[in-house]
């Protein structure tokens, strides 16, 4: 089962995921451990992407694509694998298409998460941090037992600056205008099954699998 992973932030696509990955025994790959993995390994593409990072520049497709191709080599793709943050462009989509058909492979889903802008926003701007213990808090999904108060010390709680509605949306838009042509891409291929994110994490769950086991 080779899937894709996509939805924007807050739509809770870590937590699918995460039962994914455990039910269908397929890893879950996102592009920082994906990374992270080469770097650690020391791979020879590990070290180009690495002096690319140090120097605070775009990490070229090319080095992209070859350690998306190693990962996906490894033995724990037998049965597939699910993408996650990966393709971000045409360009890598397209590369990965050739990457996988050399492989003789192909994508069986992409699956989009997809949840309402507005309760993106709420989702992301509920978030309140204890600014002494660092324990976060959502005033409509993890709230605190006093408004306001961290529950451990008695600390006003804080919103972050990247917390802040504005900031959520100036984000959300970004990633919207990334997305959309991927969205589209896929959907003319075929591949794309839109989830509705907007419910509870069970439900979503319980239609990915319906999607996945049609
Ligand atoms: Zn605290």
């Amino acid at each position: 089962m080779n899937l894709l992973l996509m939805g924007l932030p807050g739509a809770g696509k870590g937590t699918q995921a995460e039962k994914i990955s455990e039910k269908y025994n397929i890893p879950h790959i996102s592009t920082g451990d994906m990374f992270r993995y080469a770097m650690k390994e020391g791979t020879e593409l590990g070290k180009q992407a690495k002096s690319f990072m140090d120097q605070g520049a775009l990490v070229p497709d090319e080095v992209t694509i070859g350690i998306v191709k190693d990962r996906l080599s490894k033995a724990d793709c037998a049965n597939g694998f699910l993408l996650d943050g990966f393709p971000r462009t045409i360009a890598q989509a397209d590369a990965l298409q050739s990457l996988l058909s050399d492989m003789n492979q192909e994508i069986d889903y992409v699956l989009h998460v997809n949840v309402p802008e507005e309760k993106l926003v709420e989702r992301l701007s509920g978030r309140r941090i204890c600014p002494t213990c660092g324990r976060a808090y959502h005033v409509m999904y993890n709230p605190p037992k006093h408004e306001g108060i961290c529950d451990k010390d008695g600390q006003a709680l804080i919103q972050r600056d990247d917390d802040k509605p504005e900031t959520v949306k100036n984000r959300l838009a970004v990633n919207i205008e990334q997305s959309k042509p991927l969205l589209d891409f896929y959907d003319r291929k075929g591949y794309l099954v839109t989830v509705n994110g907007d419910q509870d994490i069970e439900l979503v769950f319980q239609d990915i699998q319906s999607i996945i086991e049609k």
